[in-house]
């Protein structure tokens, strides 16, 4: 209760007490992938709209996206764009009069080398007495056996903690497909889309003395959106871990663990709300998003067909300019953006919950 924040970027102690305070008060942040300006600022706008504090994360496809296609080397381009990001979240997320988390997405064991060089850039920012480029990065090495998933989130945790940075791991697999990770267990494995509390308790134990990390848990939720009935959400699950870690170490409060909801497109709110009463402050939104902005920019296309072939419209001689200028349509994809997240802060109980000093 009555966390105040200067509005911006936020990471170290300040994004702690952010979690804390979304858990004490019953709420979670959307986590929105981004891939550009476009989708930051449309992130940024829907934040201010709904006056709540906001997460914005680039998964490794994401970032070499926001450095550009066209750039022949892709791992400099994952680095790159990740910093071209965060550099323009930092500078205008004040303006927006929000707080802003800045964290990175899934990253397998292919990818810990893109996330080791940004945390040497964020090395770097604080060497020069300025905050990190991000708040956390995240960890999955899900895939692999708990042993060694949790060595590694340990080693990285320890390179992070002296930045005041945060990490986000994965224990169990969420399902479906993220920048093609996690697709081979697309409904094959059900088993792996459910994460025992003991493992959970098992990373409390190896990262809780090292320094903050979150917990995306798998409780058979799924990327991307399908026909439902494919697997079965079991909320209970996160429940079932806290108690186990809170009984274990005679914790105070009903969630001592910081948890993350993947695969947050689709979901029902009934599901939503349960995830948020068992401690989870995250919820990742993608694919809905990019539904969103897809849906607005084809409507806008359908209406102004004669725009997108000719220059001059064939039939009335007038100059086409001012529908094709693509200003025009790609605001109509902000736009979708905007709205389908502003039903997200709604789902997440997070409107007018911004902590930012007004
Ligand atoms: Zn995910």
């Amino acid at each position: 209760m009555g966390l105040k924040l200067a509005p911006g970027v936020i990471y170290g102690e300040a994004y702690k007490d952010l979690v804390s305070h979304c858990k004490e008060e019953g709420y979670a942040l959307p986590a929105v992938n981004v891939i550009g300006t476009n989708s930051v600022n449309a992130v940024l706008e829907a934040a201010a709209q709904n006056r709540s504090d906001v997460i914005i994360q680039l998964s490794n496809g994401g970032a070499a996206y926001f450095a550009g296609q066209g750039l022949s080397n892709q791992d400099d381009a994952r680095v790159l764009g990740a910093v071209s990001a965060a550099r323009h979240v930092a500078l205008l997320a004040e303006h927006y009069g929000v707080c802003v988390v800045l964290h990175t997405d899934h990253a397998n064991r292919k990818l810990i080398g893109w996330v080791e060089a940004l945390i040497a850039r964020s090395a770097e920012e604080r060497k020069q007495g300025r905050p990190p480029l991000f708040s956390s990065h995240m960890l999955d090495l899900s895939e692999e056996e708990l042993d060694d998933n949790l060595g590694e989130c340990e080693r990285i945790l320890k390179l992070l903690v002296p930045l005041e940075m945060s990490l986000e791991i994965e224990l169990g697999v969420t399902g479906g497909e993220e920048d093609g990770i996690g697709s081979e267990y697309d409904a094959a494995d059900n088993a792996k889309l459910y994460t025992q509390p003991e493992d959970v308790l098992a990373a409390y134990d190896r990262l809780n003395p090292i320094g903050h990390f979150s917990l995306a848990a798998s409780f058979g939720n799924v990327h991307g959106v399908y026909k439902p009935g494919n697997v079965q959400l079991r909320p209970e699950i996160l429940k079932d871990s806290q108690d186990l870690v809170r009984r274990t170490h005679d914790l105070p409060g009903k969630s001592p663990l910081d948890l993350v909801f993947h695969g947050g497109s689709g979901s029902e709110k009934a599901a939503i709300s349960d995830a948020i009463g068992y401690g989870v402050f995250k919820m990742n939104i993608d694919t809905d998003t990019q539904f969103a902005f897809a849906k607005a920019v084809g409507a806008y296309v359908q209406e102004h067909e004669a725009a997108f072939h000719h220059q001059i419209h064939p039939d009335t001689g007038k100059p086409l300019k001012s529908q094709y200028d693509p200003r025009k349509w790609l605001r109509e994809g902000e736009k979708g953006i905007v709205e389908r997240l502003c039903q997200a802060f709604g789902d997440l109980g997070a409107q007018e919950k911004s902590v930012a000093k007004g």
